[in-house]
């Protein structure tokens, strides 16, 4: 087989224009709540259409926390968290201190199921929080539909779903917010960082001064400098000026970024249809369509229970990995103490946990990449079946 290569699994893609960008504020008097983050907003708005208004937030964490203040969501309420996602999702109810209710996915997509959601709505229910599981769209139309029957908010986590659309129009605005990462490995980067979308002004407005302590007057705003009141109990969780810098160069090559992991999904996964004993996440729903964040494959029939031992061997050979997510979050010891949740409530999600693994698809990976990729998965497999 060719030379040994090293293709990680994520790796940002950082250009002169970055460096040239970041350097031009470091340069400038204005560090933080200026022109870039402004113009970040307003060019993520363009991107998403549809009348979007966006805030810069300090992560995507930050962005479902100030959701969840906004509505109001506390101790007694209830809100739908999908068993297959990142802590950070759970994580934000309960530092509300609302309650978790997990619901399985479906192994198909990975995508919470409609049917489980109705089925896990109490009168405790506030909000479902939906996640768009590795960039592939749930079913949004549906989901607002129960939404509206009960009577509930819809937070939607688009940490990897910048570019996901469903019948034409982008995640984040079906639900009532959208809450997008620019952490390293996903789509588009500013080190640390996220942003807040919803199409409701009051919305905006409000969160707007949750995002910076409570202060009732924005800088511009202030007839005297530094005369302002709090009205309301905030936080800190701006962007500073050199991440909003990296985030709009960033966004002005999303198309071709979104483009290469479109093709690299379909040149790896139409590789490897022949492989018995496994099959991709992936999306399948005609109306819709991915952010090709990573092709996940889970193994089935003899592979399974041999995930640990194919990964170690595909990372010994250069190809690197990732697993989404590694425990069904119900399983994380924070919430098993807290909660003890039965594993039979959600056997798809420990499924695609316990066996599946990731593979990049991001621009930095090439055609040869792809077939350096191919040809090791291949070996592997076969290694470990004999
Ligand atoms: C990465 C990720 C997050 C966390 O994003 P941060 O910007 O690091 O807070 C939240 N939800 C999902 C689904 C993720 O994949």
């Amino acid at each position: 087989m060719n030379d040994l290569r090293n293709i990680p699994f994520g790796r940002p893609w950082i250009t002169d224009e970055e460096r040239q960008g970041v350097l031009r504020v470091l340069d400038g008097p204005i560090l933080t709540h200026g022109p870039q983050g402004k113009a970040f907003e307003t060019e993520f708005g363009e991107f998403l259409g549809d009348g979007a208004h966006c805030l810069t937030v300090s992560s995507c964490m930050a962005a479902l926390h100030l959701s969840y203040i906004h509505y109001g969501i506390g101790p007694g309420d209830e809100v739908i968290v999908p068993a297959q996602t990142h802590v950070a999702t759970a994580h934000a109810v309960e530092w509300v201190g609302a309650r978790p209710v997990f619901v399985d996915c479906e192994p198909e997509s990975g995508n919470l199921a409609v049917d489980g959601i109705v089925a896990a709505i109490t009168e405790r229910t506030k909000a479902i929080s939906v996640v768009h599981f590795v960039g592939i769209p749930c079913d949004m139309p549906a989901i607002m539909g129960v939404a509206e029957q009960h009577g509930l908010v819809v937070i939607e986590d688009c940490a990897t779903a910048v570019g996901t659309r469903h019948s034409g129009k982008h995640v984040g605005l079906f639900g009532n917010v959208g809450c997008f990462s620019f952490y390293p490995v996903k789509h588009i980067t500013t080190g640390e960082g996220g942003m807040f979308v919803t199409r409701h002004g009051d919305v905006h407005k409000s969160v707007h001064r949750l995002r910076a302590f409570g202060v009732d007057r924005t800088h511009d705003e202030r007839t005297l400098p530094g005369m302002y009141d709090v009205p309301v109990l905030g936080l800190n969780y701006r962007m500073s000026e050199v991440q909003a810098a990296l985030g709009r160069t960033q966004l002005s090559r999303f198309s071709d970024n979104l483009e290469q992991r479109r093709e690299n999904f379909d040149l790896l996964k139409g590789a490897l249809t022949d492989l018995r004993e496994i099959h991709i996440v992936d999306n399948h729903d005609t109306d819709a369509s991915s952010s090709y964040y990573c092709l996940v494959l889970v193994l089935d029939g003899s592979l399974r229970g041999r995930r640990n031992q194919i990964v170690g061997r595909l990372n010994a050979a250069g190809v690197g990995t990732s697993v989404y997510y590694p425990q069904p979050v119900p399983r994380m010891g924070y919430y098993k103490d807290r909660y003890n949740c039965e594993d039979a409530q959600y056997p798809n999600a420990i499924e695609i946990s316990e066996q599946s693994f990731a593979l990049p698809v991001g621009p930095h990976v090439n055609k040869e990449d792809i077939e350096y990729m191919v040809d090791h998965l291949h070996a592997v497999l076969a290694g470990v079946m004999q």
